[in-house]
């Protein structure tokens, strides 16, 4: 089993770098901001709780979306290996991913930080804003995301770097040059 988090801004290329991932490598794709909107889209509870916090840009309460991790992982006992898009974004949400995997009896073992400067993630999303229509894109509210971002989610780049376990890549130019990049890490 071999576990990737696919860390970085909103607008860093996530989402696009993840489908090439998923392509090559066949693992199950964990995107809690996906998992969020499909919540609220179908309005579930928990859809129906969060609705309001993810229009807003800011982040769900970290047990909340620990909760619904967990019960994401318990769906595919059978993963030869999970790529996680979008969290963890908090130092708890590390820990409760390193404590799931320990479970199963395995890890983290890469983590692949896209390096991308704020200017070009507000360019990206206004670009993005235009094609998608996310609710959560409108300027006030990805300045939210971007503070979150800026705020909680960077501390978790030191609690992986400590443990050796970072790896940054350039995230700005080319999708399939820097998607070459983090293949180059990936040794399965
Ligand atoms: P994303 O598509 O990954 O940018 O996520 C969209 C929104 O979902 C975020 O702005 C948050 O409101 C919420 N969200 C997604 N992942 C997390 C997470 N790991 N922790 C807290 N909130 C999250």
């Amino acid at each position: 089993m071999t576990n990737v988090v696919l860390f970085g801004p909103p607008g860093a290329g996530k989402g696009t770098q993840s489908e090439k991932l998923i392509q090559k490598y066949g693992f199950v794709h964990i995107s809690t901001g996906n998992l969020f909107r499909w919540h609220t889209k179908n309005d579930t509870p928990l859809g129906q709780r969060v609705k309001e916090i993810i229009n807003s840009g800011a982040l769900v309460p970290d047990e909340v979306t620990i909760a619904m991790l967990q019960e994401e992982l318990n769906k595919n006992p059978l993963a030869k290996g999970f790529l996680f898009d979008g969290f963890p974004r908090t130092v708890p949400q590390a820990e409760a991913l390193d404590q799931f995997m320990k479970e199963q009896g395995s890890a983290i073992h890469y983590v692949v930080a896209l390096n991308v400067t704020e200017a070009e993630v507000r360019a990206r999303i206004a670009k993005r804003r235009t094609v998608e229509n996310r609710a959560d894109d409108e300027e006030e509210k990805l300045n939210k995301r971007i503070t979150e971002y800026f705020t909680k989610t960077i501390h978790v780049l030191p609690y992986y770097e400590k443990q050796g376990r970072l790896n940054t890549v350039n995230g700005i130019g080319d999708i399939d040059e820097i998607f070459a990049s983090i293949a180059e890490l990936i040794k399965l």
